[in-house]
């Protein structure tokens, strides 16, 4: 054994999570360079991470990989077997031994150094039983992680499907910290993939919140200091050890994955808006897994060509035949030519679409991760939330912050509609009237403040110092 010490940044190798892991994991290895990094991960999911992501200053990252449970060799990508499934399967491997032996073959490959701390997103709970401090790390909405904290005592009060009974409007009063939020806003109904995944994820969820208040030695949150009102803090800081609001994880010193030519941006999405006007382009995305249902999107459609904005649509390419007729054609042709149109591409390098000065609107489900993108580009969104925490995420990003708006659930109505869409698109980029000047004035405002989180004396920066200390302390 050296002197240096070994760390194992453990993923859950589904939708955006191990991306957002990784960008800590680059943080951590860039901050600490005398400390060897493991990114634990399944292959599918490595392989699905940019080229040249392990590569860091001190070449102190490297990737390790975990077993997919059963679920297909290409783990993630097996189309065979249902997502909620594949989740179930990685994690019950994952407890049974896998993670462990995983974190064993990442002891012997470098050099017989061992783990003596796991880094690990806050789903892979059983990373609490490795035998080393467990600092997790949570990826989502601050405020979700608040209500699956009192999880238990919110669904023996309202119920767990009665998120739109009689009591959808009433606010969260009682409970500390959420009492800007709806009962409607809660994040525990309505996941994508049916019962089924409704089933996993709440298991999983319920664990996460037994576990990280008295297993976490630390507890890591995607958020600045001073996001949240005083209230939000305090409720996170009574219920978890550290909890530490480093982020946005994407802005961490190192994080970015440097890419050596056009990778990260295959439809030359940055190229098209470097010919479009400051503030004039709409973007439109949904995230990894959220799909608006087809009469929804074909009103979106609608309603992004009636606002006669130009837009960057991110649509997953499964999702193109349910597009109006002759749409894309129109789009793409004239996007070529015209300002007034639109592109649609399967993947776009989002947080740098979102920094873009084209850009002046974001179309959003409002993950957390697209809500802290479009705050470091200070863009104002219109949300369209669909479950976990999209719709307590969309509360905040209009009523709180006041940098957006969400479109609303009238019960049959889709919540786009084609008037809706075009109207919100239009308010945003160029609206004169005091609401649409105050979303872009509250955007640029919170774009500052997080620029200043991340100063050599920012809030962030101070947090990821604690955070680093924590996960490399010497431990014998
Ligand atoms: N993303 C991207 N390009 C796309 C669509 C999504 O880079 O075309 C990234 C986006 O930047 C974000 C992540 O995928 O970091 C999605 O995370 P979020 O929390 O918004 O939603 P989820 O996919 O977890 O529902």
């Amino acid at each position: 054994m050296g002197s240096h010490s070994h760390v194992a940044v453990v993923a859950f190798p589904f939708s955006s999570h191990a991306p957002k892991l990784l960008a800590v994991a680059r943080a951590l290895a860039t901050a600490a360079p005398s400390t060897t990094f493991s990114f634990l991960s399944t292959a599918d999911s490595l392989a699905r991470l940019p080229a040249t992501a392990a590569v860091v200053p001190g070449n102190n990252l490297r990737f390790v990989e975990v077993p997919t449970g059963g679920g297909g060799d290409d783990g993630d990508g097996d189309e065979e077997t249902p997502l909620w499934r594949r989740m179930e399967m990685f994690v019950e491997a994952a407890e049974g031994g896998g993670l462990k032996r995983a974190m064993e073959a990442a002891g012997d490959a470098a050099g017989g150094v061992t783990v003596s701390c796991v880094v690990g997103d806050a789903f892979m709970s059983m990373a609490a039983d490795a035998g080393v401090p467990w600092v997790a790390v949570w990826t989502g909405g601050p405020c979700a992680l608040l209500a699956h904290l009192v999880g238990d005592a919110i669904r023996e009060d309202i119920g767990d499907d009665n998120l739109h009974g009689a009591r959808a409007d009433e606010l969260l009063t009682s409970y500390h910290g959420l009492g800007s939020y709806r009962v409607r806003d809660l994040p525990f109904g309505g996941a994508a993939g049916g019962g089924d995944m409704h089933r996993v994820m709440t298991m999983f969820l319920r664990r996460v919140a037994q576990r990280l208040p008295r297993a976490a030695t630390a507890v890591a949150i995607n958020a600045f200091p001073g996001l949240f009102p005083p209230d939000v803090s305090a409720a996170l800081a009574d219920a978890l050890p550290n909890c530490l609001p480093i982020g946005p994880y994407h802005l961490l010193p190192g994080a970015a994955v440097a890419a050596p030519n056009d990778d990260d941006d295959p439809h030359g999405c940055l190229a098209w808006l470097a010919n479009r006007p400051a503030g004039s382009v709409a973007y439109v995305s949904f995230g990894t897994v959220a799909a608006p249902p087809p009469d929804e999107l074909r009103e979106l459609a609608a309603g992004l060509e009636a606002s006669g904005a130009p837009f960057l649509w991110s649509l997953r390419e499964d999702s193109w035949p349910l597009l109006p007729p002759e749409f894309l054609d129109r789009a793409t042709k004239a996007g070529n030519h015209d300002s007034a149109a639109g592109l649609v591409v399967a993947w776009t390098p989002q947080a740098a679409v979102l920094r873009h000065p084209a850009v002046g609107a974001f179309v959003t489900h409002s993950g957390w991760g697209a809500v802290v993108e479009g705050m470091s580009g200070g863009v104002p969104m219109a949300c369209r939330p669909f479950f976990g925490d999209q719709h307590m995420n969309a509360r905040a990003v209009a009523r709180l912050w006041c940098f957006g708006m969400a479109f609303d659930d009238d019960g049959d109505k889709p919540f786009m509609t084609r008037g809706r869409v075009s109207e919100a698109v239009a308010s945003l980029l160029a609206g004169e009237e005091e609401g649409a000047r105050m979303m872009r004035a509250r955007a640029r405002e919170l774009q500052a403040r997080m620029v200043s989180a991340f100063e050599p004396d920012g809030g962030s920066t101070k947090s990821f110092h604690k955070f680093v200390e924590i996960v490399c302390a010497r431990r014998v």
